[in-house]
Order: structure tokens, then sequence, then C-alpha cells
């Protein structure tokens, strides 16, 4: 088995047993290899050994290792989880499935206008400025209200949910505390009408926290790619 293969296996592993523990389903747990900086060839390793849903967080990288596989695009999910500039919308708007660092309205407007007609509408989370540190981004929980009911109005986009990096922190009963913010935060938006069912968060050092509070979408690089260089 490649290391790629094995790595796979074991964050499946973690995530299972994470789910176990707390009396969820791991299959309700969905795992996004983060390719940040990986080679397209070592993504298609990944592809191989069954993974399919992808992470980028530079666009040009990101659109560049779409075109290198786009014999498999039919079956792979490519998300876009970096920051975004306005300048750079509609290269993911065109290239992309998700987009998970939506944190300002104008962002999202220009996404929806520029999602091609024929392609199904962009599913996207809003970013959550939940450890409020003033130099991470991310809207702050207050703001969120406002900012999901605009962006669940857009025609291109399909508002999924709430996403969130949280300040890293090394005990495992403190990294759990904004986790369980985010899903209250999402519980709210829920109870005021939303339709929401994405909780993005987790990583390779905090999914098992993650998946304790509630997290559906684990986005995974170290663990299956190695240390980036
Ligand atoms: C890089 C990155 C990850 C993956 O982090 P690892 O610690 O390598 O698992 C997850 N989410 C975002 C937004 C990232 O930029």
């Amino acid at each position: 088995m490649s290391v790629i293969a094995a790595n796979l296996q074991a964050v499946n592993q973690r995530i299972a047993a994470a789910a176990q523990q707390a009396g969820r389903q791991p299959g309700d747990i969905a795992l996004l290899a983060v390719s940040k900086t990986v080679s397209a060839d070592r993504v298609r390793a990944a592809a191989e050994a069954g993974q399919l849903a992808f992470g980028e967080n530079y666009v040009q990288e990101g659109v560049e290792k779409i075109a290198a596989l786009a014999d498999l695009r039919s079956r792979l999910q490519w998300h876009f989880i970096g920051p975004l500039q306005s300048n750079k919308t509609r290269l993911v708007a065109e290239h992309f499935d998700w987009v998970h660092a939506i944190d300002r309205l104008r962002i999202a407007e220009r996404l929806s206008a520029q999602r091609p007609a024929g392609m199904a509408p962009l599913q996207v989370c809003i970013q959550v400025n939940i450890s409020g540190e003033a130099s991470k981004s991310g809207v702050a929980p207050a703001d969120v209200p406002a900012l999901a009911q605009a962006v669940a109005a857009l025609p291109g986009l399909r508002l999924r949910g709430l996403m969130a990096i949280p300040e890293p922190e090394d005990d495992p009963v403190a990294q759990r505390r904004p986790f369980a913010a985010m899903r209250a935060l999402l519980d709210g938006l829920r109870e005021g009408g939303l339709d929401l069912d994405t909780l993005s968060m987790g990583m390779s050092g905090d999914m098992e926290a993650a998946i304790a509070e509630g997290a559906n979408l684990v986005r995974i690089g170290t663990a299956i790619f190695g240390a980036r260089g």
C-alpha cells in the first residue's frame, strides 16, 4: 500500500473512532483531503486510494491541479478553502464545487453572479472568527445571522453551513470550546429558518474535538500528505 493510501486509512480510522466515541455514525462525517502544495500526481494517488474530495487554498494552484486531473473531474469534488480576494472570484466560480471561507457579502455576490449557468449552484460556507483573534479571517459570530440570510438568497449559491479555524490549542478539552460555540451558532441559524447541514471544522491536530462537537466535514492535510515544506 502507498504511504498516502495508508495515511488515508489511518485518518478514516481516527474519524470512525471519534464518531463512535461521540455516539455518531462515521458515515455522517465527510473527509476533505487538503491538498495545498501537494502535487497533482500525489492527489491522483489519493484519488486512486478512494479519496474523492480535495481542498485547495490558492486559486492558481487549485485551478492548475483541477486541469491536471480533468480526466477524473466528474468523480472528484473540489473545495476552495482559502481566503478569497474579489479579483479571483471568477476562476473559483468557474472551477470549484464548494467555497468554505465566505466572509463578506461582496465576495458571495460576485461568486453568485459569476457561477456559470450550466453548473450546479456553488456550495458555500460562511467562515466564522470563532476564537476572536484580530489576525484571523472570518465573520464575528454576532454578524453571522445577517450575512447568512443575505448569502442564502443568492441564486448562484447554496449556503450549506459554517466553517472555522480556531486558534491552535493542545489541550483536548479546551479544543472543544470553539467547536461547541460553532454548533450553537449553526443551531441558531437553523432555528431562524435556514436549511443548513454543514459544520466544516477540525484539522489534523483537532479533528477528534471537532467531531465530538458535531463537525460533519473535517479538513485534513498533514495527516494524509505529510508535513508541508
Ligand atoms: C491547511 C488547512 C487545513 C489542513 O490543515 P492540517 O493541519 O494540515 O490538517 C485545513 N483547513 C484550512 C483552511 C487549511 O488552510
